[in-house]
């Protein structure tokens, strides 16, 4: 039988590949590398899609944050609160305007920030808030909103992993200051290559990100501060361009994918396995479906899981096994193990099943039928 990967991305293509091939073939005639009407369009485009009056396109996910971060101002002496349990860009662009970030515990049940812990980690040096998406679901952005606002504090969401997700009926990236997005090929929406953006209410805001990623320069040549090249091309744009229309029914397969598994897994649910949970309020995109093994005192269990399911054919990734208070790029913060102790229980125990819009139903049922079959096996052993 054919393997099942984690994700595919070239069964997407042929779906769009009239419309794509066309909109490509145009930005190649037309000499309009860098920036240009394709770029604008987007921008327009996407802006609406995701409830925000201004789109500022960049170079990626990455970029996004720290343009975001430079808009306002944030800087060396500053506190960044922001979680541990996501991918490196989103500390490490706070690292990279230099300022710090303090990291605060998660829920476990959601992967995301808790809500309370932010609250409690507040300090007069801190700046602003970096929740994350993660895995595409939303965090309680009311919430959260009402806790910056009490306090003074820029929000600058996360959304890498949820283009499309909403938290009651707006989308996320319309709750905070600033929303920023990667269009990196995996995401809900992805490019066919780098890419990113920023949504925001603030006309000011958009202009002051406009001028950081074309080199500081509002007037050509005339620089007035120390900016970034940071453009998306041309190429990208009308491919992204085209994809946008689908991201709702792609969305929408994804939500079915978790909506079969957790059928199809839900009997097997106990102290040593668990299933992502939707939370009220929200709407996830299902960027991943995580499910957790084991008790999380070690790796163990879920790395046996993950080699019997790669033994007969089904794709599984781990995300993230390493927190990012105990990576070796932020020792110089002084966390240890034991810090934050639920994500570094979750760190041994997630596991994302195969997850892309075009998983058939045949091999959705493969997936629940060797996972249900391996843990089964992992238990008898244990
Ligand atoms: C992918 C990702 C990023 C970075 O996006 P790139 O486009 O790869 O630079 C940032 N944050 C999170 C949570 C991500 O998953």
């Amino acid at each position: 039988m054919k393997p099942i990967p984690a994700f595919n991305l070239t069964d997407q293509y042929p779906t769009i590949a009239a419309a794509a091939n066309a909109a490509v073939l145009e930005v190649l005639a037309s000499g309009a590398y860098i920036g240009g009407p394709a770029v604008a369009q987007f921008e327009a485009q996407f802006a609406i899609a995701m409830g925000s009056p201004h789109c500022v396109a960049c170079n990626s996910g990455t970029d996004a944050l720290y343009l975001a971060l430079r808009a306002l101002k944030i800087g060396p002496g500053d506190e960044v609160i922001t979680t541990p349990f996501s991918f490196i860009a989103t500390a490490e662009t706070i690292a990279a305007v230099g300022a710090t970030p303090v990291f605060v515990e998660v829920d476990p049940a959601t992967y995301n920030l808790d809500l309370t812990a932010v609250e409690k980690a507040i300090t007069p040096q801190t700046r602003a808030i970096v929740p994350v998406h993660l895995f595409g679901q939303p965090v309680d952005m009311e919430r959260l909103m009402a806790i910056a606002q009490a306090q003074h504090l820029w929000v600058i969401e996360d959304c890498a992993q949820a283009t499309g997700a909403q938290w009651g009926d707006r989308p996320v990236g319309s709750w905070g200051h600033l929303g920023c997005f990667s269009f990196y090929p995996t995401k809900n929406l992805g490019a066919c290559g780098d890419g990113g953006a920023i949504t925001t209410a603030d006309e000011t805001l958009a202009a002051d990100l406009r001028m950081l990623r074309e080199h500081g320069m509002r007037q050509r040549y005339y620089h007035e501060t120390v900016g970034i090249n940071s453009r998306l091309d041309a190429v990208q744009a009308v491919l992204l361009a085209v994809k946008l229309p689908h991201l709702p029914e792609w969305n929408q397969r994804r939500t079915a994918i978790a909506d079969h598994y957790h059928q199809g897994l839900a009997h097997l649910e106990g102290d040593d396995f668990a299933l992502p949970r939707a939370i009220a309020g929200g709407t996830s995109v299902w960027n991943q479906y995580t499910i957790r093994v084991g008790d999380g005192t070690g790796p163990a269990p879920r790395d046996r899981l993950r080699e019997t399911l790669q033994e007969r054919g089904i794709g599984t990734a781990v995300y993230y096994p390493l927190p990012l208070h105990l990576q070796e790029a932020f020792r110089g913060l002084d966390y240890r193990p034991g810090h934050l102790p639920i994500a570094e229980r979750l760190a041994h125990q997630v596991l994302s099943l195969p997850m892309f819009p075009e998983l058939t139903e045949g091999d959705r049922d493969r997936v629940i039928a060797t996972v249900t079959d391996c843990l089964s096996a992992l238990r008898q052993t244990a």
